[in-house]
């Protein structure tokens, strides 16, 4: 059985506690690895190396960072079909959202290219006679990313490659479901020039997670992940002083207005839902259909799911893969189970299918008339269970989506321009699409929900991550009286 190792000055290092967790091939139920979970003195073994790395690695110049992440980028893109492999056999993904996924990450490693430019910091001249104000920015010290199952490689550059960038040191914690994809990530960023310790991989489970949060040399944490999680790193990092940007689950809804497209909404609703099997925290988990629309809307979606194909990330044609567990599918399925009993409508019956049992598949299921109070309206059901809110007006449709308790993503469909303005106006959530429905911000904007999406303030990657990762240091400066000086510059100095 092939084991999975951490990574650590710039070498794999096998893990030592005697624990580890089983790494599923999701498609065929099979374990194909174990994964070594990191003990306390193994965490504090990565942080002691990354902290000596950090001496060198925050005096070396900005064009050297710099250069480390172009060369990066070129591996990344020249590994793009390994890469996107590791993710499908581990998590599961079918081979179009697996190279999705990498080049929505790729974009955070073209961001942080342009390092020289993002540390820029400000000067004011003469803010009284003689005296200057400047700030500049510097990293925070040795960082650490604690990360979610569901983009094993594109939420760890989220974090990593402005935190490298930016000139900390990294540990990262991924997730020990699929745990592979950071491995070669740290291999490659070896080879582009990153000098060993800078970037260290500890694989772990709540033990390593926990020394993360309480471990003194540890700056900062950024964590992805589910909201019971996200609020627990929240509050235990800054009660020990660090800072920490936590993001967490989501409930996100589409509202269709009346006048929409039913066809471009119905093809948005079906891959925004569905796509990654759902496991998406910006999937649509909802669709609001305002008015009649969900007598067109219902039928369209119902009509497509029967061609979505769902198999194996090995075929090459299958556009829907397994869920990440046996358990995590059981779940998954209990919201379908549950449904009729609390006066909802199955549509399409994802559990009745004839995909291998063995795998951890569950095919495309569509309930209607789910309403507040529901479990699959309430609560966050991550994976291909997509459910229909009936309202009759746009005000009821804006209060069912500001009365959630998740505040993630929303999309609105609606060839009105002023309804779709006015909803970007009234609605209480972070990342909003119009006639798009999954608005994941590109690499130099930002990511982050409102409400119970996000704990904190400080949203992920983009400009924010910069400030993140950095902190100020304001200087105001005085020369002593050049009058006084013994240099004659041949004319009259002024101050
Ligand atoms: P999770 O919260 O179970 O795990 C995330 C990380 O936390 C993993 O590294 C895991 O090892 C660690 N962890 C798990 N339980 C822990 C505990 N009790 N104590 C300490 N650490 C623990 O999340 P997941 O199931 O891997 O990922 C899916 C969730 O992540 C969904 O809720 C999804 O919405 C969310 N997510 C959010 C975003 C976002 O940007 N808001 C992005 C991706 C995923």
């Amino acid at each position: 059985m092939r084991s999975i190792d951490h990574w650590i000055n710039g070498t794999t290092v096998p893990s030592t506690s005697g624990n580890t967790s089983p790494v599923y091939n999701p498609a065929t139920g099979e374990v194909q690895a174990q994964v070594g979970l990191a003990s306390v003195a193994e965490v504090d073994n990565a942080v002691a190396v990354a902290k000596t790395a950090f001496k060198t690695w925050r005096s070396s110049s900005l064009s050297k960072r710099a250069e480390v992440m172009f060369k990066f980028h070129e591996l990344v893109l020249s590994h793009r079909v390994e890469i996107a492999e590791l993710v499908s056999i581990e998590h599961g993904k079918v081979p179009s959202d697996a190279a999705g996924e990498l080049a929505r990450g790729i974009e955070n490693i073209e961001f942080a290219c342009g390092i020289p430019q993002l540390m820029k910091g400000s000067y004011s001249e003469q803010v009284s006679t003689g005296v200057d104000v400047y700030s500049i920015k510097q990293p925070l010290g040795v960082v650490a990313g604690i990360t979610p199952f569901n983009f094993p490689a594109m939420v760890p550059m989220w974090m990593f490659a402005n935190a490298i960038a930016t000139g900390n040191t990294f540990i990262l914690k991924p997730s020990e479901k699929d745990p592979s994809v950071s491995m070669l990530m740290a291999q490659l960023l070896k080879e582009a020039g990153l000098p060993d310790g800078v970037f260290n991989v500890v694989q772990g489970d709540k033990v390593s997670v926990d020394r993360i949060l309480s471990h003194p040399d540890i700056a900062a944490v950024s964590f992805v992940g589910s909201t019971p999680i996200a609020k627990y790193i929240y509050s235990t990092g800054t009660a020990n002083g660090k800072r920490v940007q936590a993001l967490g689950g989501a409930k996100n809804h589409m509202v269709v207005l009346p006048d929409a497209d039913i066809d471009m909404a119905a093809d948005a609703a079906v891959s925004a839902g569905y796509g990654s099997a759902g496991e998406r925290c910006m999937a649509i988990s909802v669709v609001v259909a305002v008015g009649d629309v969900a007598d067109k809307l219902v039928p369209a979606i119902a009509a497509r799911l029967p061609k979505l194909k769902v198999g194996p990330g090995t075929d090459p044609t299958a556009e829907m893969g397994p869920l990440i567990t046996r358990e995590h599918r059981d779940k998954v399925a209990s919201y379908i189970t549950n449904a009729p009993g609390e006066g909802a409508t199955i549509v399409v019956d994802g559990r009745e299918n004839d995909l291998p049992q063995e795998g951890f598949f569950l095919a495309p299921s569509l309930i209607d008339n789910v309403k507040p109070g529901m479990k699959a309206y309430d609560e966050e059901i991550f994976g291909p269970v997509l459910t229909v809110t009936r309202v009759a007006t746009y005000e009821d449709a804006v209060q069912l989506v500001n009365d959630h308790q998740y505040g993630n993503g929303t999309a609105i469909f609606t060839r009105d321009g002023g309804a779709a303005r006015q909803f970007q106006f009234d609605i209480q959530v972070g990342m909003v699409g119009i006639n798009v429905p999954i608005p994941v911000p590109v690499a130099y904007y930002s990511f982050g929900g409102w409400k119970a999406s996000i704990f904190g303030d400080s949203n992920m990657y983009g400009p924010a991550g910069i400030e993140f990762f950095t902190r100020t240091k304001t200087i105001t400066s005085r020369w002593p009286d050049p009058s006084t000086s013994s240099v004659d510059l041949g004319f009259p100095r002024t101050r």
